[in-house]
């Protein structure tokens, strides 16, 4: 049996659903043939303060965006490049470390600070091994996504596309595949009626879906707020809100009486279940959630994004027309009540232009590639 070490940080949700669908993708595909094994690299093998990352990226990225956008990109990401290769040279120790226990054949990245250290631990070691990257976001990426040494690099857009590029990474080792999804979104899903009868949703009505990524961030609540007294007026709709991690948000969603039904739910594993049950859906600019809202054909209100990573994805959804994006909660519910009244012509062709340019199948695509690079060493 072969050994893949997938190198993640659960910095936002999107990291770890993409390691856990590339994951499902190799088992699916070939079942016995590999022995993948995921780790947070930073949380579980750094040195304090480092390992601190994934705690503080919730604060940072929510709380002080500014204080995010420059860390994120400051000097055309010149002083977040420096940083990263100076603390890779500090770090590699625990890379090399991660490396003798794991003892992979195949190193494959889904994080944009893995790239530089694990290139420094493989040189400092004299091995030679496969290493891939696959980037989990959308449009907008940071060149440290991008290392010339590595073997393999897929991407979801042909802006990413021309950071790698630029960043040295020849073009041939450079894949245009889709963002890497859960294989439980590339199957067809259930009917709308069986899934809202075993979410508890009511059929005839229509249904928005709130999420705030991973961590349930960005202004949920008030969304929920205006949506609901909107939908009341209206004398129809419904509300379903995923909260993520967000525990404080779930409590105080949950232990409030709504006009309309408004079904409140912590961290899910059944997201595909959720998204084929609602008509639409309102979130922040997140990478992992607008591939997999496109594959479900589910038009998309942009509420917000992280600024940075997230900023590219909204003229890539608004341009495509397969959604809007509106800050306010109040300019939110009053799309929603057009889309679900006057404007359901639109709200349909959204939607087929949605899953049209959804991938369902790219990790499918990118693990019969990655496996046919690991079969040519
Ligand atoms: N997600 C999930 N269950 C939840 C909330 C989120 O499986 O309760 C998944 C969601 O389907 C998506 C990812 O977490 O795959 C969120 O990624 P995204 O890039 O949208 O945002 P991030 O959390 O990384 O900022």
């Amino acid at each position: 049996m072969q050994r893949i070490l997938i190198l993640m940080s659960d910095t936002g949700g999107g990291h770890r659903a993409s390691a856990q669908a590339l994951k499902a993708g190799f088992e699916e595909l070939y079942p016995g043939r590999f022995g993948v094994e995921i780790i947070d690299f930073i949380a579980r093998d750094l040195p304090w303060p480092f390992n601190q990352m994934p705690n503080l990226y919730p604060f940072l990225s929510n709380d002080v965006p500014w204080l995010w956008k420059w860390l994120y990109g400051g000097h055309s990401h010149g002083f977040s490049t420096r940083t990263a290769r100076l603390s890779s040279r500090l770090l590699r120790y625990a890379a090399c470390r991660a490396i003798d226990q794991h003892t992979p054949d195949l190193l494959l990245s889904v994080h944009p600070l893995m790239q530089e250290v694990f290139v420094q631990a493989l040189t400092r070691q004299g091995r030679r091994i496969p290493f891939v990257t696959v980037v989990t976001d959308l449009s907008t990426v940071h060149p440290l996504w991008f290392h010339p040494q590595v073997d393999a690099v897929y991407v979801a857009s042909c802006e990413s596309m021309a950071v790698a590029q630029q960043a040295g990474v020849p073009a041939e080792r450079i894949h245009l595949s889709g963002l890497p999804i859960r294989p439980a979104f590339a199957r067809p899903a259930r009917p709308k009626a069986d899934l809202r009868a075993e979410l508890g949703m009511a059929l005839g009505t229509p249904a928005v879906l709130v999420v705030g990524g991973g961590e349930g961030i960005g202004p949920v609540e008030e969304i929920v707020e205006q949506c609901a007294s909107r939908f009341s007026a209206a004398g129809w709709g419904q509300i379903a809100v995923i909260c993520g991690r967000n525990r404080a948000l779930q409590e105080r969603l949950a232990a409030r009486r709504w006009p309309v039904a408004v079904h409140v739910r912590g961290f899910v594993e059944n997201m595909p279940d959720w998204m084929a049950a609602c008509d639409c859906i309102v979130t922040k600019a997140g990478p992992g959630t607008i591939a997999e809202a496109l594959v479900c054909g589910l038009p998309i209100v942009l509420s917000g994004f992280i600024p940075g990573q997230e900023e590219g994805n909204v003229p890539y959804v608004v341009e495509q027309g397969v959604g809007v994006f509106e800050r306010a909660p109040a300019a939110i519910a009053e799309q929603l009540v057009r889309w679900f009244g006057p404007e359901r012509a639109e709200l349909h062709a959204c939607a087929q232009r949605a899953r049209a340019l959804g991938h369902p199948q790219a990790t499918f695509e990118i693990v019969r590639s990655i496996v046919h690079l690991l079969a040519g060493v």
